[in-house]
């Protein structure tokens, strides 16, 4: 059997496994460009939706058992999908795995869950310490291996213990610093095909007025700064340290940048948009134009903090000084 044959035959038998478990939804060599919030990128062989956590540990453990990559998104918020596509399945645990309860100050919220809506749930039970998420697109699982933050928060700040299923397909837990969250970094970045299913965000009892005038103020910042109708992945690199890449963009006049269809926001020089139906290629370019401006006006090396997923050649962000 030659390759192709091996990987249709391996894809098929999957499958079969696949559309045998309960609540989940399963399509084939379908687009994710518009699953994404950067609108570009090819198609995935496999996406599955599980709208449960048995299914999502039942379909993990059958694609760990077969030899097809297995990729997890939520909201799509901080990827960029190769114009290739993605092979093998993809696992998009957004919105199916939304489960959200509240114990106590303790907010039990499931992978797949809206940070938006994390953050508005725990403001109805008076619950502060979430604020910071509001205006943040993610989901929690994104969050949690992201360390996402914002206005002086972070995940890191409230997750006190996180589920997950690790590569070898085992149910496991950690708590507290286990997570080893840093500066948008968790433990996760580094444990190949675990994925996040579950966590226990521990916040404060707090005044209505006073989470809510935080969550106006945080929205209101966000709008006056930020291209939100814009497709993008949010800030595109690293704060890189005692600078800020945002100004190092726009002091190296790439604010407002364009080339084909993408290009660098004009209202924050930290956002690489896509003005509408640029390839993933044309946006990984972008980046190369800004870096290499940055580099030889300061010889700063920004470091992109959007992921790549999917199937590129090489790494399309190696920097060459
Ligand atoms: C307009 C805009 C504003 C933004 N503002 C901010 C901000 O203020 N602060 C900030 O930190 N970020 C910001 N972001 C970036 C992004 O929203 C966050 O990083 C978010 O937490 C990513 O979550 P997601 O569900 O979209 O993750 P995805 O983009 O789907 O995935 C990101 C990474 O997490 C992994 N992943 C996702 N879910 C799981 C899981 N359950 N288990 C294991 N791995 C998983 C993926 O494999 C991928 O590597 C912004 C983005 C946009 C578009």
């Amino acid at each position: 059997m030659g390759k192709e044959e091996m990987d249709a035959f391996a894809i098929n038998e999957v499958v079969s496994a696949l559309t045998k478990i309960e609540n989940l939804t399963l399509e084939r060599n379908v687009s994710v460009a518009h699953l994404t919030r950067f609108q570009a990128g090819g198609n995935a062989d496999i996406l599955v939706h599980p709208h449960t956590s048995e299914s999502a540990i039942e379909l993990i453990r059958v694609v760990q058992k077969s030899r097809l990559p297995l990729t997890v998104i939520g909201c799509a918020t901080n990827i960029l999908v190769s114009d290739r596509g993605i092979r093998g399945v993809t696992c998009r645990l957004f919105p199916g795995l939304g489960g959200l309860r509240r114990d106590g100050n303790s907010l039990f919220c499931q992978a797949g869950v809206s940070l938006s809506d994390v953050a508005a749930f725990a403001a109805r039970h008076s619950l502060g310490g979430v604020e910071f998420a509001g205006g943040i697109p993610g989901s929690v699982g994104g969050a949690i291996f992201m360390n996402a933050g914002a206005f002086g928060g972070s995940m890191s700040d409230v997750v006190h213990r996180t589920t997950f299923i690790d590569g070898d397909g085992c149910l496991r837990e950690v708590v507290g610093e286990e997570h080893d969250f840093g500066y948008r970094h968790s433990l996760f970045v580094g444990l190949e095909g675990s994925v996040i299913l579950e966590t226990e965000l521990r916040l404060e009892f707090a005044d209505l007025p006073f989470i809510y005038d935080k969550m106006a103020e945080n929205a209101y910042r966000r709008y006056k700064s930020q291209p939100l109708d814009a497709y993008s992945a949010g800030s595109a690199f690293r704060r890189p340290e005692g600078y800020f890449a945002g100004k190092l963009i726009s002091d190296a006049g790439m604010k407002g940048y364009r080339r084909g269809n993408a290009g660098v926001s004009s209202k924050h020089a930290g956002f690489i948009v896509n003005h509408g139906g640029a390839t993933a290629e044309e946006i990984v370019q972008i980046f190369r134009d800004v870096r290499t401006a940055v580099y030889d006006m300061e010889g700063v090396i920004l470091m992109p903090e959007v992921r790549l997923v999917g199937e590129w050649d090489d790494d399309p962000f190696a920097f060459e000084s």
